[in-house]
């Protein structure tokens, strides 16, 4: 077994050599049969024995050659295998020779024993350019045994016909061997390219490889600093949040009103660089759900028109007649577009106005959303490039507005999933136009529900259970379900979780996954499967999780979780994740 890797003309070599003993293996019925049909057809068997018995003889050791080195050339190496080789073709061509020369000093020119061994000496060696093309030394001396003693014997002879038998032959020679010369470097040029090609292959395999190792190591990685950015940057925001719920000093409000708009925005960043990379990484899949368009959008104003109130800005909002009430499509994905194109209009626009308009197709089912402002506008030469990932038309605007320079980037490729393109027209100083077409089938009525329609159902007093062992996190937990009236059993791990629940009854469960000893999953299990023993009321649960990479939500409904909510969350996410899970059954539809 070779265990080195070959480079590629060790290679040519190696296949140069199987390819040569095969076809020398293959060679020997030639020689069997013209011995054959010597005997059959002509008396020279009966004439000359010894000669030609001896001939046969050599032939069958050639033979026997040729067998050992098909069996056992990977053992020899060098000179060895070089001489066995030249052996090889010598025991076989050398007695052909003196078959033919034999049988022009025994029978002469006219006789029908030479024309015999005329036509398969001349062929033998005509088709020996293809069998010996792969190495010239072999072509040389099968050429040079089988027909040189005949031309020998020709100029010996010395009269018209031994002249021109030898002048023929030896024409037939130099012409074989140039033709061979030409073959061989055809063959070995293929050869060297098949190599070639296989070696850039076997590259190219390996390049996968590790790009694929490389990529599995960036999930992995970006895994890992999500859950551990996001767990300080949950304190961070929970904190503030819950001292911005109580009293304060102005100056304080302030300060603390700093920070958690600091830790908003590093999330949106953190979210960002998340979501880059799983759009990169075609890992997002859309999803075709019922969409109450018009009220997402109503949404989408009321939560755009803030920041543009902010800067004084007027914001024209038309959503056409012929835009339907419901579509199918993926709401979370149609809004994170929006939102960016909206969100950037308002960023890089000082006056105006920023519109959204919505409007039919003409003649079809695609609906073209325009978002416009008459702000800072983007040269031309920067126009496609924005829509990079990380590029931005100008730093110095940046430094000015801030931004990762992602979310053209993931909102182009988002509406390109959606079947659409987003294009942008804009003139510097004038301000920018993006839209995109996507097709969005209209659907009978959004079964989905608003996330007013969870609060307004919530319930205040509710007994829970949250299992979280981080100390500062069970505190900006507890703080915050405190406002609401909601009574908490703390608890630091999965196993205490399940202890509390045997002892307890509770609303809800409010599970942590990462804890030590049992994490909030595994204890979400134990708990279903108890419940299903003892026929107990299912109670609710929902994971609050630093967890958020792909598949992380679908892992944890599938493990018996009712509701997912990913750290760091605002109160307001968490008051509707619980009034969710512990909405009676139906409402969802109502
Ligand atoms: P970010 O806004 O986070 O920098 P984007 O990918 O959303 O990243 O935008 C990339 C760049 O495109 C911006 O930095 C800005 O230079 C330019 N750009 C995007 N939208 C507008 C707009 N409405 N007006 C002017 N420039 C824009």
């Amino acid at each position: 077994m070779m265990s080195i890797t070959l480079t590629a003309a060790q290679q040519v070599a190696r296949q140069a050599v199987t390819e040569q003993i095969s076809r020398l293996v293959h060679g020997v019925y030639v020689y069997a049969s013209m011995l054959v049909v010597l005997a059959w057809t002509t008396p020279f068997a009966v004439d000359h024995p010894r000669v030609y018995w001896g001939c046969a003889a050599c032939m069958a050791s050639g033979a026997a050659v040729r067998l050992a080195l098909r069996l056992f050339w990977e053992r020899w190496r060098g000179a060895f295998l070089e001489t066995m080789l030249l052996t090889a073709v010598g025991l076989t061509s050398a007695p052909s020779g003196l078959l033919y020369l034999c049988s022009l000093l025994y029978y002469g020119f006219e006789d029908w024993t030479f024309t015999v061994l005329l036509i398969w000496t001349v062929g033998g060696a005509s088709g020996s350019m293809v069998s010996f093309a792969l190495t010239l030394r072999l072509l040389v001396l099968h050429v040079v045994l089988l027909l040189v003693p005949a031309l020998g014997l020709g100029l010996w002879q010395g009269d018209t016909r031994g002249i021109t038998f030898a002048i023929g032959t030896m024409v037939l020679v130099v012409f074989l061997l140039t033709q061979g010369v030409w073959l061989n470097r055809a063959y070995l040029k293929q050869l060297e390219d098949r190599a070639m090609e296989e070696a850039r292959l076997r590259e190219l395999e390996l390049a996968k490889a590790a790009a694929e190792a490389a990529n599995v190591a960036k999930s992995l990685f970006l895994a890992n600093m999500s859950h551990e950015i996001r767990t300080p940057m949950h304190v961070v925001m929970g904190m503030a949040q819950v001292v911005l719920a109580g009293e304060l000093p102005a100056e304080s409000r302030e300060n603390v009103e700093a920070i958690h708009g600091a830790s908003e925005t590093l999330l949106h960043v953190l979210n960002e660089i998340l979501d880059f990379s799983k759009v990169e990484a075609g890992k997002v899949e859309l999803e075709r759900a019922p969409i109450g368009l018009r009220r997402m959008l109503e949404e989408l104003r009321l939560t755009v028109r803030p920041l543009a109130t902010l800067k004084g800005l007027p914001l024209e909002w038309t959503v056409e007649d012929g835009v339907p009430e419901h579509v199918t499509g993926d709401a979370v994905r149609l809004r994170q577009v929006l939102m960016n194109l909206l969100g950037n209009a308002v960023k890089f626009t000082a006056a105006g106005a920023v519109g959204l308009r919505v409007a039919r197709e003409p003649g079809g089912e695609a609906l073209r959303f325009t978002v416009t402002d008459s702000g800072i506008g983007i040269p031309v030469d920067k126009q496609k490039l924005i829509f990079e990932a990380f590029a931005q038309a100008d730093g110095s605007v940046t430094r000015r507005f801030g931004g990762t320079g992602l979310g053209l980037a993931i909102s182009a490729k988002l509406v390109a999933l959606m079947g659409g393109s987003l294009t942008v027209r804009s003139e510097v100083g004038k301000g920018s136009e993006f839209w995109f077409a996507v097709c969005l089938p209209e659907s009978a009525a959004a079964s989905v529900e608003v996330p007013e329609q969870a609060a307004a159902r919530e319930r205040t007093g509710l007994r829970l259970l949250l299992a979280e062992d981080n100390a500062v996190s069970q505190r900006v937990a507890v703080a915050l379900l405190g406002k609401r009236g909601h009574h908490v059993t703390v608890v630091a791990n999965g196993v205490a979780a399940i202890a509390a629940w045997e002892r307890e009854e509770f609303d809800a469960l409010l599970m942590d996954n990462q804890m030590p000893e049992m994490g909030g999953l595994e204890a979400v299990r134990e708990i279903r499967e108890r419940e299903a023993k003892l026929n107990r009321r299912r109670t609710p649960a929902v994971m609050l999780t630093a967890s958020a990479m792909r598949g992380d939500r679908e892992r944890f409904l599938d493990g018996g979780v009712d509701g997912y909510l990913a750290k760091p969350f605002r109160a307001e996410e968490l008051y509707a994740a619980i009034a969710e899970a512990t909405a009676p059954p139906g409402c969802a539809t109502q």
